[in-house]
Formats: structure tokens, C-alpha cells, sequence
């Protein structure tokens, strides 16, 4: 696994298993998609005798555990982060087909439930030197086009600053927090899941309406060490030695808990969920776009139209590595939903 072409968006498609609820009203139901991991492909079933088939990059079924999710999907991604490139992982899905328990889990019950965030910090933390390298965190919400500082709620009218140069997109705005040990982290994800929270009930909407995104710097010095490590002085590793000059490292990894991709119906909404679905539409058909392009290899990606895709401006396409995971859930009482999540992810690809 070498975590793919830098450039094309990677795609795992993940299954809840049923819930509670599914497994008993829908006893008597086939779920609507069959999974064949080994193969990497996903039949979508349209009735009892008729069936399309899809691939994907990663299959991953409600069997498969946390870390198996991890390993598949973001590990690759956060060793490229460690060496220096921007790395982003984002879900895509349906309310309540576990976006947030993929990404976000902090798995306090049991520790095999930890979810990619809390794992990426761990690798992440275990690879840096506390002396000479810095971990910082911000993380935040971008609702209805405007984004929110998770960790200073008061702040919400956070602006995204793009380089004309080099195409890097910063937050002058946002909270930066200097990350040092695991427990900091967890706490910190938990005070930012809090202030969502709070915010969304202010505002009289769900988290599910924002996306959530987490985004995680890491700037390494590799002064003094290991000249491999700097592959990219390639054979001027011997002038570092002896001139001791720095070599920095930056690196970005970026965590998107997407809002929910379901279509809100629009025609008995008015006023604020009109609003917001609208908005939701905007921004994730923006980012469907983009991605698109990336798979197309369009030199043209319209990073332009939602203030999501200018925020994940320096995650598409050059050295960046991106992975997609959809989410999808086995009722075929949301076929229509999770049919359209596949497309998506299709598309990506
Ligand atoms: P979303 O963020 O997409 O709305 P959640 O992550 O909140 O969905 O998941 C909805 C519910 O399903 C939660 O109770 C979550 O714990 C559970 N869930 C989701 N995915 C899984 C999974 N793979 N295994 C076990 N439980 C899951
Ligand atoms: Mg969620």
C-alpha cells in the first residue's frame, strides 16, 4: 500500500452494520448493497434479480474494525503528512451512516473504537521529536459560508488566506494549539465537540448541517539528524552537516467530518433550512466538482465556488494525497440515499 498517486482522490467505501432499530423492523429485508472486499467491489442491489457493480479503492465492511480503517485508509496519509506533504482525509455520507464515528470517535469505552483523528495524533506525536519538532491543531466548523473557531467559539467570522504563490491556504484568524501529548489532544476534541454543540443549539440546527474540519500541523527540523532523512537535499546532505543550517518540514493533515449529503426537501422548507440546505448543496456539489476534476486530470479544479473547496485549495491535486471515505448504511429503506453516495464516490475516482 503506498497510499496511491499523489493527485487522484483514493476512495473507501465503509458499511455501518444495522442498527438496533434496522435489525428489527427491517428483519424480514435483504440490506440493499453486498460487499466483496477481497475483490474491492460493491453490489448495489435494485431489486431481488437485478444488480449494478462498483469499485472502489478500499472496501471496507461493517465487519471491518477501526484500525483496520486506519491501517487501509490513513496511515499512508500521515506518513506523507510526517514528511512534509499535505495529506486529507474526508467523509462523505448520509446522517447517521457514522461519518463522525469514523473520523471522530474518541473511543472511551473501549479503545479499539478510537477513530482516525485520535489514531493520526498518536502516530503522528510517536514519530515527532518533542524538542525540535511542533504539532498545532486548529479546529472548526464552517457553516453556511462562514467559519467557526471550535476552540474560541466567539470567533466565527474566520477568513481563509490563500498565497498567490505557492497556492497554500492558512487561517490567520483561527486557534492554534500546540499539541505535546495524546491527553491534550482528546481534551481538545472534546472542548471542540462541545462548543459544536453549544453553537448548534444557538443557532437551532444539527451538527449534522456544518461540516467539521480538524487541521493538524506538523513542522519538523531535521537539523542534525539522520541525512536520509532529507532526501530532498538529495546529495547536498554532507553542506547540512557541516553548515548545520535547518531543513524545516511542513506538513498538513486535514480531517473533514462532511455534513450530512442527504437531500433535504426543499419544498416544504423555508427561511433558515432553506438556507441551509442550500448552502450544504453548494458546498458539496463544489467539492464534487473539484474532485472530479482531479479525476479527470482537468488542469482547471473550480477550488473557487464554495469557501470548503478554497479551505481544501492546497489539498488538491500536486504532491497533496487525498482519501475519500463514503459511508453508507445496509436499510434498503435509504437506497435512494446510499445510491447517490456511491455516485459520488464514483465520480471520484
Ligand atoms: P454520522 O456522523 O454520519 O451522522 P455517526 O458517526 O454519528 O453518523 O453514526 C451513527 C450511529 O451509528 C452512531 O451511534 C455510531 O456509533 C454508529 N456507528 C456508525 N458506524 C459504525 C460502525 N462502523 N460500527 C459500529 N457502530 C457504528
Ligand atoms: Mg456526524
Amino acid at each position: 500500500n503506498d497510499g496511491g498517486v499523489p493527485g487522484r482522490v483514493r476512495v473507501a467505501v465503509r458499511l455501518r452494520p444495522r442498527n438496533s432499530e434496522e435489525l428489527i423492523a427491517d428483519a424480514d429485508f435483504a440490506d440493499c448493497v453486498e460487499l466483496q472486499p477481497e475483490l474491492k467491489r460493491l453490489k448495489l442491489l435494485k431489486n431481488n434479480w437485478d444488480s449494478d457493480t462498483y469499485e472502489f479503492d478500499e472496501v471496507l465492511t461493517e465487519f471491518a474494525s477501526q484500525k483496520r480503517v486506519y491501517e487501509a485508509v490513513v496511515k499512508p496519509v500521515v506518513e506523507s503528512v510526517l514528511d512534509g506533504y499535505n495529506g486529507t482525509i474526508m467523509a462523505y455520507g448520509q446522517t447517521g451512516t457514522g461519518k463522525t464515528y469514523t473520523l471522530g470517535g474518541l473511543g472511551e469505552e473501549d479503545t479499539a473504537d478510537r477513530g482516525i483523528m485520535v489514531r493520526a495524533m498518536e502516530d503522528i506525536l510517536a514519530e515527532v521529536s518533542l524538542e525540535t519538532d511542533s504539532v498545532t491543531v486548529s479546529y472548526l466548523q464552517l457553516y453556511m459560508e462562514s467559519i467557526q473557531d471550535l476552540l474560541d467559539p466567539a470567533n466565527d467570522n474566520i477568513s481563509i488566506v490563500e498565497d498567490p504563490k505557492t497556492g497554500d491556504v492558512s487561517l490567520p484568524g483561527a486557534s492554534l494549539v500546540e499539541i505535546r501529548h495524546q491527553e491534550s489532544f482528546v481534551e481538545l476534541l472534546r472542548l471542540g465537540e462541545a462548543h459544536r454543540f453549544a453553537a448548534n443549539t444557538k443557532l437551532n440546527t444539527e451538527s449534522s448541517r456544518s461540516h467539521a474540519i480538524l487541521m493538524v500541523h506538523v513542522k519538523r527540523s531535521l537539523k542534525g539528524r539522520d541525512s536520509t532523512l532529507g532526501s530532498d537535499v538529495g546529495g547536498h546532505s554532507h553542506l547540512v552537516k557541516t553548515l548545520k543550517a535547518p531543513i524545516v518540514r511542513k506538513g498538513k493533515l486535514v480531517v473533514v467530518d462532511l455534513a450530512g449529503s442527504e437531500r433535504i426537501d426543499k419544498s416544504g422548507s423555508e427561511g433558515h433550512t432553506l438556507e441551509e440546505a442550500k448552502s450544504i448543496n453548494l458546498s458539496l456539489s463544489a467539492l464534487g466538482k473539484c474532485i472530479n476534476a482531479l479525476a479527470e486530470n482537468s488542469a482547471h479544479v473550480p477550488v473557487r465556488d464554495s469557501k470548503l473547496t478554497r479551505l481544501l485549495r492546497d489539498s488538491f491535486g500536486g504532491t497533496a494525497r487525498t482519501s475519500l471515505v463514503i459511508t453508507i448504511g445496509p436499510s434498503p429503506r435509504h437506497r435512494g440515499e446510499t445510491t447517490s453516495t456511491i455516485m459520488f464516490g464514483q465520480r471520484a475516482m
